[in-house]
């Protein structure tokens, strides 16, 4: 473990940074341009976004100080288009450029051309994303960094016969999962011994398909498990710091739907011990920029799955108890700048949820793109909108289902739940089917209300529905 140096917390301006962020070219689309736009602007600099020929009128474009169209509809067209995106970085002038979330953002190869192109790149170094990228690696540097993992195999399975082994090892259920997965794709459970090698050629044709890579570890299924990820923020001059957790456990088909944080599960003390551990756990990788541990919590012991080197959808429930601007923070880091809060510096305060408004039907999650007839978002004390709608935005068919993120700030998390039924009572989305009923429901389980929640509740409770 080494000592991690206690240097003043920095509140230089940009000006006097090691690397000159002037105008950031933004990688990406949607509501999370929009965010990282804001926070740009807040700083004082400039924005370009991008765009395909079906977003010309989304409102991340009308934000940003100058926009460039990068290419057709599908993503492999404009968003995941590397040279495009390249030039229009060269031609706006940029000198930095930000991947947001999905498409690029976990892409080494982009962050090293980045790099090579004379942008300042709004990450970890290429080499911690591609160490985490796959997640064999990952799990191996958490075991060495002293945290602790999900018994499973020790690194790829490639026999049928290594996995009866791993099966016999940690015992069944267990989950087959891709190394360089995402998205919760390339998972498959399998109950038995006799399930296994189905399991392990469909997680592998299905990893291939998703990121052309078929290689599969395994691990043991946990029953009742809660997703709880540590929010880390890291600086070039050894300050590493943790902004407590976020609970992430109401997920359908492994992805989240709503978060919050703190979570009702975590005493004080197990949040600043599982915080710590984390904490050096990183700051021994030599990890820069934000970042987050993902960890499964079950029977008072955290168990390690993976590591996010990017903002995160849910980041917001973090900014909103803690003050701390994630965004602007990842910029400032990497203009070379220290952190501007030290570990002693961050507070928790009050609760905060999050709900995510998706364009599908609230109980079959049919997607529902089309025209936005009128939208109206909620306002008032605690309340925080981010979302790219506007009456009269077509929302184009192509890409995540995501449209809003509702977020909610209040002194318990009782206030807090009775604060975003409220908000989510004020929100009106027309023209589109929208997911807000499912939020509405959630809030009205007593489950949800006295917090007893694990990852697998929620779809547990969805098929209940059909029976009922
Ligand atoms: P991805 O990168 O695809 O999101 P993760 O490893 O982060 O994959 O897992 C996504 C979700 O899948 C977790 O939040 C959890 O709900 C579920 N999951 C992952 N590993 C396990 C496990 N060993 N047992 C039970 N559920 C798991």
């Amino acid at each position: 473990m080494i000592d991690l140096p206690n240097q003043p917390a920095s509140t230089l301006p940009l000006a006097d940074a090691p690397r000159k962020i002037s105008k950031i070219l933004i990688a990406n689309r949607g509501e999370v341009s929009l965010r990282v736009s804001r926070a740009a602007h807040d700083l004082g600099i400039k924005t370009v976004a991008i765009h395909s020929t079906a977003d010309a009128d989304s409102m991340h474009v009308r934000m940003a100080d100058e926009a460039v169209c990068v290419g057709g509809p599908a993503g492999a067209d404009s968003y995941l288009n590397i040279p495009s995106i390249l030039s229009a970085a060269q031609i706006t002038g940029a000198d930095a450029v930000h991947p947001g979330y999905g498409f690029l953002s976990e892409n080494s190869q982009f962050a090293d051309l980045c790099e090579q192109h004379g942008l300042v790149w709004i990450g970890p170094k290429a080499s911690m994303i591609d160490m985490m990228g796959d997640k064999v690696r990952a799990k191996q540097a958490a075991k060495e960094a002293g945290i602790p993992c999900v018994p499973g195999s020790d690194g790829a399975v490639t026999s049928i016969e290594e996995g009866l082994e791993v099966g016999k090892k940690v015992g069944y259920p267990v989950l087959v999962k891709a190394a360089s997965g995402g998205g919760g794709r390339g998972m498959k459970v399998a109950e038995s011994e006799a399930e296994l090698e189905s399991a392990l050629s469909m997680a592998a044709a299905e990893a291939k398909a998703a990121f052309g890579d078929d290689s599969v570890y395994i691990e043991k299924y946990l029953g009742a498990p809660k997703h709880i990820e540590i929010q880390v923020a890291a600086d070039e001059h050894g300050n590493v710091i943790h902004l407590g957790e976020r609970d992430c456990s109401l997920q359908r088909r492994h992805q989240k739907v709503l978060e919050e944080a703190p979570s009702p599960a975590l005493s004080l003390e197990q949040r600043m011990e599982i915080g710590e551990l984390t904490r050096k756990a990183v700051g021994n990788l030599g990890y820069t920029s934000v970042g987050t541990v993902e960890y499964l919590y079950e029977n008072g012991e955290f168990f390690f799955i993976e590591m996010n080197t990017r903002i995160q959808v849910e980041h917001p429930v973090t900014e909103a108890i803690t003050g701390v601007d994630l965004v602007a923070e990842q910029i400032r880091i990497a203009a070379g700048l220290p952190l501007t809060k030290l570990q002693d510096q961050i507070e928790f305060k009050g609760h905060a949820m999050e709900a995510r408004i998706n364009a599908e039907h609230p109980f079959t999650f049919l997607p529902s793109p089309g025209l936005v007839t009128s939208y109206h978002a909620p306002g008032g004390a605690g309340v925080r909108v981010d979302s790219h709608l506007y009456s009269g935005y077509r929302i184009p068919p192509y890409y995540d289902s995501m449209i809003a993120k509702v977020i909610v700030h209040a002194e318990d998390r009782e206030a807090c739940s009775r604060r975003l039924a409220r908000a989510l009572h004020e929100l009106v989305v027309s023209g589109v089917t929208s997911n807000i009923e499912l939020h509405q429901f959630i809030l009205n389980q007593t489950a949800f209300q006295v917090g007893d929640y694990g990852i697998h509740w929620l779809e547990e409770r969805l098929a209940g529905l059909e029976e009922e």
